[in-house]
Formats: structure tokens, C-alpha cells, sequence
């Protein structure tokens, strides 16, 4: 059977000079038959050089990256680059128009459906199509997350730690390059099927982001996800000109490499922060407490980090049921040696 996409794509990688123009995903509804949804793309090509693919909206309450995306598209032009830009601003389109972190059409996450088939429903016909088409020509990946509507975020640019491999050496150099407050090392804690994961294992230097949360959307970390892209863009050598302002020049390099870190709450109830993106926390000590709906006469039940570290993430939903994630605590990172 072929593995070849169903989606179409009105688009040719390869052509000199700037397009505009969709996948078409083939659906089936009950209102439409026969009908498609589209996932916008733009390619600028100018000539030889190394192709950068940048994705917004893997998750569709995550808005840094379809502004800033949509803005570089319009404003970017083939003779200010060498090479190849592709870019597709709302990767999950569908889930970018209902503002929810996870597809409506199927209930999907974008984000765990790699590598995708190529019969499957929306969301994995989408991320077949990434993974057998567009990561393949990709020398560079950035993929713009935030933490949506249930998590804030200290501005970050983020990895796995590959280790000490020539691939993880240029992924700190470009996260450095993008000149965000922090370089963030992080685990995978909620499954896999990961687009980052997937372009780290094809071999593609990738960075990921976290830069604040819905709550946090605004002038400041817009301004850190428009530099940061080209300034990337620049340090791969594909953009000729660096953004004027180049940002942050010692990034903080932090890791939360132990599952402990990722702080899950042990009850359900109302959620009482008792800790601030970049507090410093010790082991065993309240990062919050949760005040029983059930039972308002009752003290408090705190929740205790694990570690010792300094809070890069935490809830932004005072609702809270047991089991979601309430802070993340990270540690400083060294980077490996060979790294500027
Ligand atoms: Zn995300």
C-alpha cells in the first residue's frame, strides 16, 4: 500500500521567490461530504542553502507563534535570505480557530500524534504529512509552544539533552542564538509522539519554545519569539541581516531532568500558588496547597517539590484535579564542552 499523503499541497518546495498557499486535508463531515481543510504554508527560496522549517499552533491556545509566524511570512522576502524558509504559522489550524489546546475535529494533541499515518484522522494525517515531507527537507526546526491556558512559562527556548553530540552542541549554540531568558532542558512526561522528538531523531538541530502562557501574551513575549526566530535565522546562516536588537546574550541554562520535577498534584480542589516563575524552592518545601471543595473546614493540603530548584512553570488554573501538573522545579545545566 502507498504511503504517500492524502493531503495535497498546491505548493513547489523546491521554486525560487515567495509563495503562498495550503495543504488540503481531505475530510468528511456531516455537514460537507466531500470537503477539505486547509493548513496555510508559505515558502521563500532563494537559491542553495540550508532550508529552516518554523511551526505555530502546534497547539491551537498557543497564539506567539501564528503572530509572530504570520507577521515574519508577510515581511520576509527571498533577497533576504540564502536558502529556504518554510513556514506554516498554524500547523493546527482547526484547534487555532476554536482556541483549545487539542484538536476539535478529532480531540487529538498535535503534539503526540508523530510520526502519524497516513489514513488517520485529521491531526494524524497532518503530522504524517510533516514527518514524510516537509521535516525531510529541514535543516533546522523551530517549533513555537507557549504554555497555553494552563501553565506559565519563563520565556524559554527548549531541547531534550542529547548529549554530548555534535547535534546537541549547534541545538545549545541556537538556543543561546535566540537570545530568550532561559534555555530550557526538559523530559517527557505526558507520552511521546513529540514533533520536536521526531526532527532531534532525524537529525535536525530543533529548538522548541515555552514563552509565557495566554495569560502572559503580550507585547513582551512577542518581542522575544519575533527577535529570537531571526535571530536563529541569522546564525544558521540564512538570513542576512540580524535583528537590530539581539536580546538576552547569556541566556540562564536550566534542566529539569528528573520526573520529580514535574510536579503533579495529589488531590483535586482549589489551587493556592505559594511560589513565582524563577522563586528558588528547597526540597520539601510548599510550592502551593489545595483548598478542599468538599470539606472547606479542613486545613489546606500542601504540595511538597521534590527537588531543590528554581520554579521555571506553574498552573495557571486555580481549579485543579489530581494528577495535573502544578509547577515544574529545573536545575542550572551545564552545557557540554565544545559549546560557545
Ligand atoms: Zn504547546
Amino acid at each position: 500500500m502507498s504511503e504517500e499523503s492524502l493531503i495535497s499541497c498546491d505548493l513547489d518546495f523546491d521554486q525560487d521567490g515567495k509563495q503562498f498557499g495550503n495543504l488540503a486535508v481531505p475530510q468528511s463531515t456531516n455537514s460537507a461530504g466531500w470537503a477539505v481543510s486547509y493548513i496555510p504554508l508559505f515558502v521563500v527560496k532563494n537559491g542553495e542553502g540550508p532550508t529552516a522549517v518554523l511551526f505555530g499552533g502546534n497547539h491551537g491556545d498557543e497564539y506567539e507563534g501564528p503572530v509572530t509566524l504570520m507577521n515574519l511570512a508577510r515581511q520576509l522576502t527571498p533577497d533576504q535570505i540564502a536558502g529556504r524558509v518554510i513556514i506554516v504559522p498554524m500547523l493546527n489550524r482547526p484547534a487555532v480557530a476554536a482556541g483549545t489546546r487539542l484538536s476539535p475535529i478529532d480531540g487529538v494533541n498535535m503534539n503526540r500524534a508523530y510520526p502519524g499515518r497516513r489514513n488517520d484522522s485529521i491531526t494524524g494525517m497532518i503530522a504524517h504529512f510533516v514527518s514524510t515531507r516537509i521535516l525531510p527537507l529541514a535543516d533546522f526546526v523551530i517549533d513555537i509552544h507557549s504554555g497555553g491556558s494552563s501553565m506559565h512559562m519563563v520565556p524559554s527556548v527548549n531541547m531534550h539533552d542529547l548529549g554530548e553530540t555534535d547535534q546537541m552542541r549547534r541545538m545549545l549554540d541556537a538556543g543561546r542564538a535566540w537570545g530568550a531568558p532561559y534555555v530550557f532542558i526538559y523530559e517527557d512526561v505526558a507520552g511521546e509522539g513529540l514533533l520536536p522528538s521526531l526532527a532531534e531523531r532525524m537529525g535536525k538541530v530543533t529548538l522548541g519554545t515555552e514563552m509565557g502562557s495566554k495569560a502572559q501574551f503580550g507585547v513582551e513575549t512577542l518581542k522575544i519569539t519575533a527577535r529570537g526566530v531571526r535571530n536563529v535565522l541569522h546564525w544558521a546562516e540564512i538570513l542576512r541581516e540580524p535583528p537590530g536588537d539581539r536580546g538576552v546574550e547569556n541566556p540562564v541554562f536550566v534542566a529539569a531532568d528528573d520526573a520529580r520535577d514535574y510536579i503533579m498534584s495529589p488531590s483535586s480542589g482549589i489551587l493556592e500558588p505559594l511560589v513565582e516563575l524563577g522563586d528558588e524552592v528547597d526540597s520539601g518545601q510548599p510550592v502551593a496547597q489545595l483548598h478542599s471543595l468538599e470539606h472547606p473546614d479542613l486545613a489546606p493540603e500542601p504540595v511538597l517539590s521534590a527537588n531543590r530548584g528554581i520554579i521555571v512553570s506553574r498552573r495557571s488554573i486555580p481549579l485543579t484535579t489530581q494528577g495535573e501538573c502544578i509547577a515544574v522545579t529545573a536545575r542550572a545545566f551545564q552545557p557540554c564542552p565544545g559549546a560557545r
